[in-house]
């Protein structure tokens, strides 16, 4: 049995049938359904930011079945239960991805203090979070440079800048980033923030597209004080080289979600609007989603399975499927506007909410032009240029 023939529930292969992560998926269902569909709108809307059901969702293991075990992870489960709150509410798929995500750094630290202190917490959804990475992963391949600057004290490290975005925050929550020492160009630290310390500010952003209801705020650094003990690791590129497929894998998540709600929106306008349709391109047809999802489905299922591949060729696998994730997710939600016509044009339609949520998928770093940028160094180290 593949992902794919699984349908709607997209649980590993491996596992399918009586296991945790079908059982995982199915609680994660059950639970989107009753407590997260009716918030949507006001998500969506940016009234509400959907604090509960995310711990409800940590008290069920959605964000924490991809952590490592005796030195490996599989995230496929978590990219599922991604999949099915993606396929309700992208905003909130992307609050799973940065809980997940923040949950990945502290799993992977060799910080032992910092590990005992957040692991459980973090993983459980008791403390929630997610990851400042745009600005360094930017960095980390020549696009700009890193925002945040630290300097060495007693016991810890004082750091000054801003982040401009970063989401599922608020007063009580952490996220991971980095810095570049001040003294040491070039040389980095990876540490958890707490929103919560002296000196860490947070500004509402003004408002997006979509994405309101995330807890996505503007993160001032004030000679804000990193102790030793919130520190993922220093220096921060090769921690950065053992997490990033899994921060851009697990991304996956909110692909798969947008681009199955979009082909069911197609799916349900079928019997009012089928004989116009039909005169969409074939490529716009809802048949063609599902044989393009299954396709995509099964290359990141498999690439999800193995995180911490060190190779060349499985990195540039996983940098290419998520360029081809996020125009996915544009490309179906477009479709989906075709097929609905008027109706998708409404604000209260959900088809028009899937296009700006799957533009988010094709922007969030790694965005779609960065992804091109680093297929493109990557071909050209290869040949040596
Ligand atoms: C709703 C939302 C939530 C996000 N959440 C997170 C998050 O949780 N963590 C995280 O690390 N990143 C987050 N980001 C940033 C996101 O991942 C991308 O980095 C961002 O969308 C831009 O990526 P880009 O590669 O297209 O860069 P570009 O848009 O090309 O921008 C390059 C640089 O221009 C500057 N810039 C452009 N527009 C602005 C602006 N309006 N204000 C300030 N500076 C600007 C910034 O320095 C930016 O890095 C979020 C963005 C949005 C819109």
């Amino acid at each position: 049995m593949t992902a794919h023939t699984l349908g709607q529930t997209l649980v590993p292969p491996d596992v399918a049938g009586p296991g945790p992560a079908a059982d995982l998926n199915e609680r994660v269902r059950a639970l989107v359904k009753a407590e997260l569909a009716p918030l949507t709108d006001a998500i969506d809307k940016g009234q509400t930011y959907p604090a509960d059901v995310l711990r409800k969702l940590g008290g069920l293991g959605a964000w924490s079945s991809h952590l490592p075990v005796d030195g490996t992870a599989d995230l496929r489960a978590a990219i599922a239960a991604m999949s099915a709150i993606g396929e309700c509410c992208g905003a909130t798929a992307f609050m799973a991805w940065c809980q997940d995500t923040l949950a990945w750094y502290v799993a992977n630290t060799d910080n032992a203090t910092l590990k005992a202190y957040l692991l459980d917490r973090v993983a459980s959804g008791a403390t929630l979070g997610g990851t400042g990475l745009s600005n360094p992963m930017k960095a980390f391949f020549g696009i700009e440079t890193l925002k945040l600057k630290g300097r060495r004290v007693e016991g810890g490290y004082m750091v000054r800048g801003t982040l401009p975005w970063v989401s599922n925050l608020g007063p009580d929550h952490l996220f991971g980033t980095i810095f570049e020492l001040e003294d040491k160009p070039g040389e980095t630290v990876m540490f958890v923030a707490d929103c919560a310390a002296k000196g860490i500010v947070l500004q509402a952003c003004p408002q997006f597209l979509a994405m309101d209801g995330t807890g996505t705020f503007a993160v001032h650094f004030r000679d804000a004080f990193i102790p030793d003990a919130l520190v993922l690791a220093a220096p921060a590129a090769p921690f950065v080289k053992k997490i990033r497929a899994g921060f851009i894998l697990l991304q996956a998540g909110m692909a798969f979600g947008v681009i199955r709600d979009s082909i069911a929106i197609m799916k349900s306008v079928r019997s009012s609007l089928g004989h116009i349709n039909a005169y969409l391109a074939p490529e716009h047809q809802p048949e063609a989603f599902e044989a393009m999802l299954a396709e995509e489905e099964a290359a990141a299922m498999a690439l999800a399975a193995t995180p911490y591949d060190p190779t060349d060729a499985y990195w540039e696998a996983v940098v290419a499927a998520r360029l081809r994730l996020g125009e996915a997710a544009v490309a179906a939600a477009h479709a989906a506007m075709l097929h609905c016509g008027a109706r998708g044009y409404l604000k209260g339609h959900r088809a028009q909410r899937r296009l700006r949520e799957a533009y988010f998928v094709a922007i969030v770093t790694p965005a779609t032009k960065q992804l091109k940028k680093m297929l493109s160094d990557h071909k050209k180290e290869a040949a040596g240029q």
